[in-house]
């Protein structure tokens, strides 16, 4: 099963992804993740993007496709993938179907998670992570369960983007209502397109996506 997880910066794309992993044997790719790795390792193509990203603007289409078509090809993916952040407009869109028409491989679901963009500064201004292994929570929707320990490994240490900042927060959803958004009626022409609400609680927007991968 292939699917496509899409919504505005804070939707919770990666939080229902890293559940949805393990539940149905399904690759998480988040091209933030693959951008930022690139970042973080100085890579010339990390020294492109990190400007960009910092100010809460989109990556070139060209940088993108590449990096998702290198991916999408790794043995790890091949029973399936969940990809969380790609594409992010039309043009990245069209290269993925071509990709994927070249080796006979179908797009199962693009599920769109429907959010008031307003609560999104709210949501995104609260999220961080685990420096060990990259868990999310945030300061008031998702806390560890033990003050400053992280659920998942035992990690002490936690880390915030450095793009989540409100002002950056707005650039980006932004660029989504612009670029990203018409992604749906391509979509829904398609007719792949779901939608879920993303604005209830984590567990249930889980159970909702869930019931829709199941019924598949
Ligand atoms: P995205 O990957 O779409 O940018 P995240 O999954 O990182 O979004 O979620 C953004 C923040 O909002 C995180 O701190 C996460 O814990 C929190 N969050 C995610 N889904 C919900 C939800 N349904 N209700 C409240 N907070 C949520
Ligand atoms: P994310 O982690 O999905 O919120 O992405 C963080 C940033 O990485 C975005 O604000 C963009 O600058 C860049 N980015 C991630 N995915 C894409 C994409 N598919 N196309 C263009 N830019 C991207």
């Amino acid at each position: 099963m292939n699917v496509i997880l899409v919504g505005p910066p804070g939707a919770g794309k990666g939080t229902q992804a890293q559940r949805l992993q393990e539940t149905y044997g399904l690759k998480h790719l988040s091209t933030g993740d693959m951008l930022r790795a690139e970042v973080a390792a100085g890579s010339a193509v990390g020294r492109q993007a990190k400007a960009i990203m910092d100010r809460g603007e989109l990556v070139p289409d060209e940088i993108l496709i590449k990096m998702i078509g290198e991916r999408i090809t790794q043995p790890d993916a091949a029973k399936g993938f969940l990809l969380d952040g790609f594409p992010r407009t039309v043009g990245q869109a069209e290269a993925l179907d071509q990709m994927l028409a070249g080796r006979k491989v179908t797009l199962d679901h693009v599920i769109q998670l429907v959010v008031n963009n307003d609560a999104m500064v709210e949501r995104i201004s609260g999220r961080f992570s685990c420096k060990t292994c990259g868990a999310g929570y945030h300061d008031t929707f998702k806390k560890t369960k033990k003050p400053g320990v992280c659920d998942a490994c035992g990690g002490t240490e936690f880390v915030r983007r450095p793009d989540d900042k409100p002002e950056t927060v707005r650039t980006r959803l932004e660029a989504y209502d612009r670029q990203t958004a018409p992604l749906l009626p391509y979509y829904q022409a398609k007719g792949v397109l779901r939608a879920v609400d993303g604005m209830a609680a984590i567990d249930d927007v889980t159970k909702k996506l869930g019931l829709l991968l199941k019924a598949a």
